[in-house]
């Protein structure tokens, strides 16, 4: 096992509709440590570079227009084997095919609308957290919380 950092979001339907405690709570409960967190909002053309890599699908305008819809929760989660740890609480893509007890299986209300992202690799994960926070404002892990 070795420590890794990955980029969580609150997604905007979650956070509309009341969810950020309980997924922080789940969070903490795993435990990952929060490395940082803020709340924020993405435009436009935020959501598009984000989700670049899905430009050519047939949903990327309508994610595009979701994630730009409200305010998100971004976090820095870190801990061993940190990026399949918060991909596994936060459960399948699509809720109706997410584990019982997954964050999706408890939040999500579409396929789209599914309550919380994860970066899907470490690569990723260096890149998605570079758009939403400064190195400085990353803590290190070693710093008890
Ligand atoms: N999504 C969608 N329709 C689809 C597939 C994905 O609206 O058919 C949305 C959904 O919000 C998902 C996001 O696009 O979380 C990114 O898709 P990806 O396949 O990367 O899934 P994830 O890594 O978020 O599980």
């Amino acid at each position: 096992m070795a420590y890794e950092e990955t980029l969580a979001l609150i997604k905007p339907d979650a956070v509309k509709a009341g969810h950020t405690g309980k997924i922080i709570e789940a969070v903490i409960a795993a435990p990952f440590t929060i490395c940082a967190i803020k709340k924020t909002m993405l435009n436009r053309a935020m959501a598009e570079r984000f989700y670049a890599v899905h430009r050519e699908k047939p949903f990327f305008d309508d994610l595009v227009q979701f994630m730009s819809s409200g305010p998100i929760y971004a976090m820095v989660l870190g801990g061993e084997s940190a990026l399949l740890r918060w991909r596994e609480l936060m459960g399948a893509t699509n809720f109706e095919e997410a584990a019982e007890g997954t964050l999706r299986k408890r939040f999500a209300t579409s396929l789209g609308r599914n309550a919380v992202h994860g970066s899907d690799s470490l690569e990723n994960a260096c890149t998605e957290i570079a758009i939403f926070f400064s190195r400085q404002e990353v803590l290190p892990c070693d710093i008890p919380s």
